[in-house]
Order: C-alpha cells, then sequence, then structure tokens
C-alpha cells in the first residue's frame, strides 16, 4: 500500500479517476458519496502539502453552476470562505474613466472569484476524508489501450503499471494524455482550435492588506484588439490577466524587451503600470499560456470516459471552463443515481459494498452522458469565444450599453419570457446552454427589432419613452415560450 492509500473494509466497486485537479477532485468526492472505491491519481505532487503550480489562472469566476454541483457534494461551507462577490464588471477606459456595469438587478446576481489552488484543495481534502477514496500523486498517464481497457501510469521512479479501466474517468485537463491516447488510436476524433491570443498572470499587490482596486468587481481594460482583466485576491492582491494577440503590432512577439512591456503598459494601462512596481520582472519570469478549444467526439471509449476540460476544454472569456467541469461532474452523479447508486454524505468507515455496474451498464451511462452534455458543452464553446469580442471591444460601445440597459428591463417586466443571456449563462443552471444559446439568438433579434427607434439609437430617449413595451410583449409572446 502506497503513502496516502486507504484501505476499503469491504469490496466496492473500483473506478478509476485520472487528473486530480478540480472536475476530478469533485468526481471523486461524488463517486465515493456513492459507494464506489474511488483510485485518483494526478502528475503533481499533492497539493495539500506543495506550492500551486505556475502558469494556471490563480483564481478563477465561480458562479451558479458551478456552485449547484458543489452543493451537491456538500461542501460549500468549506468554499464559501474563498469566495469573493463580484457584482459587475468595472470598465477602465484609457483615459483612466472607469465605470461598473452590474451583471444582474438582483441582489444575488453575482459571481465569485475564488483562488484555484485553495479550491482544489478543499475539494481534495474532502475527497481524502471520505473512505474508499485512494489518492496517488506523481502518477503521470502515459496512456490507455487502444478500446479503453487499461490506463498506464508512470509513478516519480519511473515505473509503469498498468490499471484496468473499469471504469476510468479521465480528467486530466486540457492537454488530456487520454484523449490524446484515444485519438492516436482512431478511437476517438479530437481537435484542438487553439486562439491566435494568449495570456499572461501578472499579480497586482495589496495596498497594507487592502485591495488596490474596487474588491467585487471583475476588472477589465478594453482595448479593441486584446484587454486586460482582474480577479480579487482574499489577501487583498488581484490577478491579472493580459490577452493578447501573439504576434502582431500589439502582440506578446512585439514585447520581448523589458523596456517594450513598460512602454506598452504605459501607453495602454498606466493606472496598472502604476500598481505593479517589478511589472517587467514579472513580465519576463511569468509564463505565457495558449487558449484552444478542445472538440471530441465521442468522449468515450469502452470502459473510458472523457469529462471536464479533458472532454470540451473552452477558452476562459464567459468565465465558465470550471463552472461546465463541475456541471458535467453534476450530470454524471445524477446518471449513476437513476441507476441505483446511494448518496452517502458522511465519510463511510467499513461500509457494506456500494452499487456495481456492468460494463454494459457504463458504456450505456457513457453514452447517456455524451448525449446530455455535448450540445451544452458546444454551445459555451461558441457563446465563450463571443464573448472575447464582447469584453475587449463592445463593453465601451453606448449602443452596447443601452441595449444592456433594455435587456434589464425587459427581464424586469417579462421575467418569465426574457432573462439576458449573460446571466442565463451565470445565474440560471437549471436552464442549459444550448438552451441560453438559443434563446440568446431570438432575445438578440427582438432587441434589434425594438431599438429600430432613431431615437434609441441616437441615445436621446432612455428605453422606456423610445421602445414600445406593448411590441416587446407581443413580440415576446410570439417567438419565445416561457421559460419553465
Ligand atoms: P484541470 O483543472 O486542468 O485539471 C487537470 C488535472 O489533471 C490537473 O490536476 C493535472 O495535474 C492532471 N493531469 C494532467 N495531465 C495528467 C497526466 N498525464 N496524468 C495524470 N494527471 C494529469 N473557468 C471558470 O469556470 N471560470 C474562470 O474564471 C476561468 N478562468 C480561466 C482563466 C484561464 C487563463 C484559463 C486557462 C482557464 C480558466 N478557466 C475558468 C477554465 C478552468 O481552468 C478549467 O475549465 C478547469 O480547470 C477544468 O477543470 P479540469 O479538472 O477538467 O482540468
Amino acid at each position: 500500500m502506497q503513502a496516502g492509500e486507504t484501505l476499503v473494509a469491504n469490496p466496492q466497486q473500483k473506478v478509476e479517476i485520472v487528473g486530480a485537479g478540480l472536475a476530478g477532485a469533485l468526481l471523486g468526492l461524488l463517486l465515493a458519496r456513492r459507494g464506489f472505491a474511488v483510485n485518483l491519481y494526478d502528475r503533481r505532487p499533492d497539493p495539500r502539502h506543495s506550492r500551486a503550480e505556475r502558469g494556471r489562472s490563480i483564481n478563477l469566476a465561480l458562479a451558479a453552476r458551478g456552485i449547484r454541483a458543489l452543493e451537491r457534494a456538500g461542501i460549500m461551507d468549506r468554499i464559501r470562505p474563498l469566495m469573493i462577490p463580484m457584482r459587475g464588471r468595472m470598465i477602465h477606459e484609457q483615459n483612466g474613466a472607469t465605470g461598473l456595469q452590474l451583471y444582474g438587478h438582483r441582489e444575488n446576481e453575482v459571481i465569485y472569484s475564488v483562488d484555484r489552488g485553495a479550491l482544489n484543495r478543499v475539494l481534495i481534502e474532502a475527497a481524502a476524508r471520505h473512505s474508499g477514496v485512494a489518492l496517488h500523486f506523481e502518477h503521470t498517464c502515459i496512456g490507455v489501450d487502444s478500446n479503453g481497457g487499461g490506463v498506464r501510469f508512470r509513478d516519480s521512479h519511473g515505473s509503469e503499471r498498468i490499471v484496468a479501466a473499469s471504469p476510468a474517468f479521465a480528467t486530466d485537463g486540457a492537454g488530456s494524455a487520454v484523449r490524446a491516447s484515444l485519438a492516436s488510436s482512431g478511437t476517438i476524433v479530437a481537435r484542438e482550435a487553439w486562439l491566435d491570443h494568449d495570456y499572461k498572470e501578472l499579480s497586482i499587490p495589496d495596498r497594507d492588506g487592502r485591495h488596490a482596486l474596487e474588491t467585487n468587481a471583475l476588472h477589465i481594460w478594453p482595448r479593441g484588439g486584446f484587454m486586460l482583466i482582474a480577479l480579487p485576491n482574499t489577501d487583498g492582491s488581484f490577478t491579472a490577466t493580459l490577452f493578447l494577440a501573439r504576434e502582431g503590432i500589439n502582440s506578446f512577439a512585439a514585447l520581448g524587451a523589458p523596456a517594450a512591456v513598460s512602454e506598452f503598459f504605459e501607453q495602454q494601462f498606466p493606472d496598472i503600470a502604476a500598481l505593479i512596481p517589478d511589472l517587467a520582472a514579472q513580465f519576463a519570469a511569468n509564463p505565457t499560456g495558449r487558449l484552444a478549444t478542445v472538440h471530441a467526439n465521442p468522449w468515450h471509449s469502452g470502459q473510458t470516459l472523457l469529462l471536464g476540460d479533458a472532454a470540451h476544454a473552452i477558452v476562459p472569456f464567459h468565465g465558465q471552463g470550471m463552472n461546465a467541469a463541475f456541471e458535467d461532474c453534476r450530470v454524471l452523479d445524477e446518471c449513476v443515481e437513476r441507476r441505483g447508486g446511494r448518496d452517502s454524505p458522511r465519510s463511510a468507515i467499513g461500509i457494506s459494498a456500494g452499487p456495481v455496474l456492468q460494463s454494459a451498464q457504463w458504456s450505456e451511462l457513457f453514452a447517456d452522458f455524451t448525449r446530455s452534455r455535448q450540445p451544452n458543452t458546444a454551445a459555451i464553446a461558441a457563446m465563450a469565444l463571443e464573448n472575447y469580442t464582447e469584453m475587449r471591444d463592445t463593453v465601451l460601445d453606448p449602443g452596447y450599453v443601452r441595449r444592456k440597459a433594455l435587456a434589464v428591463e425587459l427581464e424586469k417586466r417579462f421575467p418569465d419570457r426574457f432573462i439576458p443571456r449573460y446571466s442565463m449563462v451565470m445565474f440560471h443552471p437549471e436552464i442549459p446552454y444550448a438552451e441560453a444559446q438559443r434563446r440568446g439568438v431570438i432575445q438578440e433579434e427582438i432587441l434589434r427589432e425594438l431599438t429600430r427607434d432613431p431615437a434609441f439609437a441616437a441615445g436621446e430617449a432612455p428605453p422606456g419613452q423610445a421602445v414600445s413595451f406593448v411590441a416587446a410583449e407581443r413580440l415576446l409572446t410570439e417567438r419565445l415560450p416561457p421559460i419553465v
């Protein structure tokens, strides 16, 4: 037995999880609560005893879909202290002007900044506390059998072993070794669509323990073809992320020398330049990350299922990658529940045998899961790409700001028919992503028709005067069924 492994008192059906990141750790916990014996592997050292990896996003926006899945696992009490509410986007113009665009008109319509490392640690600790969960750190997956029948690992001593995938869940992230292995054997088709923009993180230090910018906002410096954003951390610092083209005039390629970096920030983000004393040094030291949308089909082969970023990584501009990965875990848990898996919230030492699903049942479950999730993850992948243009560009357009205000007004007047698309995605986990996308297209058409009045376009009249709400009600009733 290895350090960290837990002895299972009764024979339970084993499940293997490759990747103890955000999705893997949550999935491990959920499946352990159902009575499975969970083996959770990760190539990293145990994060409970080591520093976080550099180069990954340091904090993330957690929203309703992620929270719903965490609630299902019964661990929100441990995660709440990590969460900083962000009520809206604080837009920073080049001339220094700022303005807060609220995310929603209700008090609870906020998203939360959460430290990735701390969140992962809480999930791993919760999984580790549950009996039946064995953790195997410093185990790198190096491939799977072509039919998904076995998973190959190499440990930190270079020893290799094969573990039977009966079943195995691949939650090994955007660069999934399992996905690559299944794709190279021709069992699945997978493609990474790389963005031609990369990202780099920078830390904005605290000022005497306090945040140097408004705490409860997601800050954006939109500059047309590129942007900088910043999310608050609980220690008073902010993590800023620059999203910029790889090549070209304003690009990472053009920022090779420290002087070029300082000049670029002085010109584009003078307020940020003033807040980061060691800007050029951080820029040189911190890695530049690449961004891609992952397309894979099918997500399963034999007894192996891809899940989270391994199946459908997306670009981060809707703040939904982790939320979607957590939603995967919830949906999978519901699939297991429907097949008779019970839930055992407490650590269950010496529990009787958990559920046993036969291979055919796992295959059926994986097919059900994939059918229900693929249209939704395709929808959020497309919406995340669209949101990049909105964040770096459109948010400054006065017409956009007026349409947003009108959208909020329509939601207040017709809440059963109209919810702004952003709100559907972030605050309404009961509305699937694909439905949010479909309704969003119709809503955009309605907004366009309602705002054809030149007075609205010119910004001369507030929405209430330039827009006919009688016409709005008619269009909404004709084109959109009530939200159930
Ligand atoms: P990961 O969190 O990547 O976990 C994968 C795990 O697998 C890791 O622990 C890794 O060590 C392990 N692993 C990898 N390869 C192997 C191997 N061969 N063998 C064994 N173990 C392996 N999402 C949001 O919801 N909100 C946000 O605000 C947000 N911001 C983001 C900002 C940036 C810059 C980026 C890049 C992403 C952002 N995301 C955000 C997306 C989010 O990070 C991912 O969607 C999320 O981490 C997916 O979780 P996962 O568990 O599938 O993958």
